[in-house]
């Protein structure tokens, strides 16, 4: 196996250091480095772009992300025991890898990062749909990042790239595919983490656009896909019910028809809705 550092392999990084995973944390640890790297160079060109990496735990994105050029890397973990491991990979990349400890939600990493930024991680699985609703819901757009390359779950991958119609369709589908382009570039098995989680798992890539698709305020339509796909199988006049009381003429407005249910609207559609709301 080709090397991709000078440091040593992450099981011997997992033993000095006594990382046994914990699944609060939610931590299953990529220990090949080849496959850290492969996943590094989904986000693309790092060169000249600052990286924030969410649960570096002991390093392997980290290292794969460094190896393949990002110009800097911020890396915030909420476990110190991971803290001596990363300290080691800053002292072999000198003044490219900075560590915040503390809890990815509660941190405001945009002081610490300038642009180009892009956001690579191998996400915990308790705050890894909250983050990312967090960056897809900024007032402004375009965002603080370029691209977002992130590992979850397979079956939340595929709510973020899911089409109109299918059973994965919602929330996500619709924020993720308003102001990005959104892709699943990479599926890894459980075997490929230690210890294995119970699912499989992919890599989706986010291409923040430079406009939306369809024009519409970030909150309405936050409020409406909200609201319209909390209730499933229910017509969608009905969830909308709290949204806008005479919601049945804003659909109309919007090409919608009363007996229409939210996972057979596509995106254009709920962007039209949230312009008719707002307008009334
Ligand atoms: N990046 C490492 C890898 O690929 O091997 C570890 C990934 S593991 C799935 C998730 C990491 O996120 C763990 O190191 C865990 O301690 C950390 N973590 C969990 N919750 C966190 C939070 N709220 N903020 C920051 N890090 C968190």
């Amino acid at each position: 196996m080709s090397q991709i550092d000078t440091l040593p392999p992450l099981r011997d990084v997992i033993a000095t250091h006594d990382l046994s995973a914990r699944k609060s944390l939610g931590q299953n640890f990529l220990l090949d480095l080849n496959l850290t790297a492969k996943i590094a160079r989904q986000a693309g060109d790092l060169t000249g772009c600052d990286v924030l990496e969410i649960g570096p735990g002991p390093g392997g994105l980290t290292r794969g992300l460094l190896s393949e050029g990002a110009r800097r890397v911020l890396a915030i973990e909420k476990d110190p025991r991971c803290l001596p491991a990363l300290n080691e990979i800053a002292q072999a990349y000198p003044d490219r890898l900075q560590v915040i400890e503390g809890d990815a939600l509660d941190i405001d990493p945009l002081v610490h990062l300038t642009p180009p930024i892009r956001v690579a991680a191998n996400l915990p699985y308790n705050v890894g749909t909250e983050l990312l609703v967090r960056w897809l819901t900024p007032k402004d757009w375009p965002p603080f990042w370029d691209s977002l390359t992130l590992m979850f779950q397979r079956e939340v991958a595929q709510r973020i790239v899911a089409q109109p119609g299918s059973k994965a369709y919602g929330r996500l589908a619709i924020l993720a595919q308003w102001r990005a382009e959104a892709e699943i570039v990479l599926s890894l098995p459980p075997g490929a983490f230690t210890p294995p989680p119970k699912v499989s798992s992919a890599v989706v890539h986010l291409k923040a656009l430079a406009e939306p698709r369809f024009p519409a305020k970030a909150a309405t339509l936050s409020r409406i896909v909200a609201a319209g796909f909390g209730q499933r199988r229910k017509m969608l006049r009905a969830s909308l019910k709290s949204v806008a009381p005479d919601i049945e003429d804003r659909m109309r407005e919007a090409g919608i028809k009363p007996t229409d249910r939210a996972e057979q609207i596509p995106l254009e559609g709920f962007c039209a809705l949230a312009r008719a709301v707002d307008a009334a």
